[in-house]
């Protein structure tokens, strides 16, 4: 007569090693805070996952614990080869340190609970399996896609619960007779958990975030490995959390309905649980004015790879995120405006709860504070890393990053106009927009665009006689070292007698053509080639004499 152990034996001739075995390997951690990231490498990074990563990273190091990355790839359907680079490039891009992962050379492990790639722990998941079915907790399953179907289409029909239970599962009740003589007829089937729970039993569970949380208990006898011999999600989860040393599984709200069973299958193990922590989703209202879930099929916004071209700094990305996560923080950072977004503590009990919404005009002005605060160097620096990596055709002209190494200095002055000062213009809310409020200073640029500006009308309106005969005198008392007010006095004061009235009641009653808002204009023109620009004033300081003066006699 064949015995329940004879099955797993029959099944897995070659797996001598125990759940015990694996945890001398892999023992405890010393310092037991631990989260982890476990993406599967699918080739884009969710904004989301960054949230999660994020709040599962500092978490960890708030505790002085440990964090690390594992790739889940038992899905190799869904499998995109380079996708594990671009996920640790981009965890690398927001700052967040992985501890442990694939994260050496050609992708080689770091730290001593690997192998961190699920692919390469095929062995582990036998092993586990093999004690569920030891324990007659677990059962091979021969259903086929067409037999699974025709119980589908039954329960839609007769409107039960759909699922694989109970009686529906014609092989739950088989004797190891019978599991024997089938396993040698034929070698292809899954392992299915045999759940101890029926449709009418609820659970609770102590969410870290959500609080106490009570749902129905799990009642599918769900599959634990597939036909290919690779586990699935809730198998790998708990046998890779375990020898991983996990205490906080931190990770998508999507993921809160499985809690259950994997409460269930760590029950059956006799393993404890970890802390489970799930973090609001982040939302976007749709056209209809309703909240849903950043979508990576219909929002640009849900691929990080959105924010590096539209230029936002991932520190302020993640200032933004913390924000959502934790709404202390905003003013947790005026009162410590000197301090780095590392310095708050998130606290998960006072995450937010419920979905967090997730607004690109928040995001800009979280972005323009960032940028606006940090040094002018810090500024010139992550401004020029983006340049290099990001370079937008610019038709013949040279790019970015080129036109700020030619002037280092020159470049910072152009950029420091104004900042930290109480008129600050927040000129800035996104490393795009420097690019248009740069260019110009540079000479080769402005002869190029001053080349084309000439072809407009703009200047047709005043007398080129005059013009020329207004810069001559200005650019020959031209003292970029007077205090502002008196340079102003002094431009009005010579705009008068080209024809450019001071204010309006000059304008209204006396003989001027022009006022003197025309002329700042015609100044800004000449030399930014743009209406738009930093203080007229700064501008001309940081151009020096020469340059103004050249511009200006063009
Ligand atoms: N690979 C799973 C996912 O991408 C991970 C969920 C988890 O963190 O446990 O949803």
């Amino acid at each position: 007569m064949t015995t329940r152990s004879d099955i797993a034996e029959l099944i897995f001739p070659d797996t001598k090693e125990t759940i015990a075995d694996l945890e001398k390997k892999f023992p405890a951690r010393k310092n037991p805070i631990c989260s982890r990231f476990a993406p599967s490498p699918t080739g884009f990074l969710h904004i989301g996952w960054v949230y999660a990563s994020f709040i599962e990273w500092k978490f960890a190091k708030q505790h002085d614990g440990t964090f690390f990355l594992r790739i889940e790839d038992t899905d190799q359907k869904r499998e995109v080869e380079w996708a594990v680079d671009l996920i640790i490039d981009g965890l690398r891009f927001f700052g967040i340190q992985i501890d442990e992962g694939p994260v050496g050379e050609n992708n080689t492990d770091v730290g001593n609970y690997g192998p961190y790639t699920q692919s390469q722990r095929k062995n582990i998941y036998q092993i586990f399996v093999k004690h569920l079915l030891q324990k007659w907790l677990a059962y091979p399953c021969w259903m086929s896609e067409a037999e699974l179907e025709t119980i589908r289409e039954q329960q839609t029909k007769t409107k039960v619960t759909p699922g694989i239970y109970g009686n529906y599962s014609v092989r739950r009740n088989k004797t190891p007779d019978e599991i024997a003589a089938q396993i040698q007829a034929n070698p292809n089937f899954v392992i299915r958990f045999r759940s101890p729970a029926d449709l009418t039993k609820r659970m609770t569970f102590e969410d870290v975030i959500k609080g106490k949380i009570e749902m129905i208990d799990n009642y599918n006898d769900i599959v634990l490995i597939k036909s290919d011999g690779l586990p699935t999600y809730h198998l790998a989860h708990i046998a890779d959390d375990h020898l991983m040393r996990v205490s906080h599984v931190i990770r998508g709200e999507e993921r809160l309905t499985s809690v259950p069973l994997h409460i269930q299958l760590f029950n059956a193990f006799a393993l404890p649980v970890p802390q489970y922590c799930h973090p609001a989703s982040l939302l976007k209202f749709d056209e209809d004015g309703n909240k849903r879930k950043l979508s990576k099929r219909k929002d640009p916004e849900a691929d990080i790879a959105y924010f590096f071209e539209h230029g936002y700094a991932p520190q302020g990305i993640i200032e933004y995120l913390i924000n959502l996560a934790d709404p202390r923080f905003e003013d947790w950072q005026k009162a410590n405006p000197d301090k780095s977004y590392l310095d708050f503590d998130i606290v998960l009990e006072n995450m937010s709860k419920s979905g967090a919404l997730f607004d690109l005009v928040k995001l800009q002005s979280v972005n323009n504070g960032y940028l606006s605060r940090i040094s002018t160097q810090q500024l010139y620096n992550e401004s020029l890393t983006r340049a290099q990596k990001y370079k937008p055709a610019t038709a013949g002209r040279p790019d970015l990053a080129t036109l700020m190494l030619s002037d280092p200095a020159y470049t910072q002055s152009a950029l420091n106009i104004e900042r930290h000062t109480p008129k600050d213009p927040k000129r800035f809310s996104t490393y795009a927009d420097i690019e248009s409020q740069l260019r110009f200073f540079y000479d080769s640029e402005w002869e190029e665009m001053n080349g084309k500006l000439k072809m407009e009308d703009w200047w047709l309106q005043y007398d080129k006689e005059i013009m020329k005969k207004f810069v001559a005198e200005y650019v020959s008392v031209l003292n970029l070292e007077m205090p502002v007010e008196e340079r102003f006095t002094q431009l009005k004061e010579i705009g008068k007698k080209y024809g450019f009235a001071s204010n309006n009641a000059e304008f209204k009653e006396w003989w001027y053509i022009w006022k003197i808002g025309d002329l700042a204009m015609f100044l800004r023109i000449q030399l930014c080639c743009a209406t738009q620009t930093p203080d007229l004033y700064s501008v001309m300081q940081v151009m020096g004499k020469e340059r103004v003066s050249k511009r200006l006699q063009a």
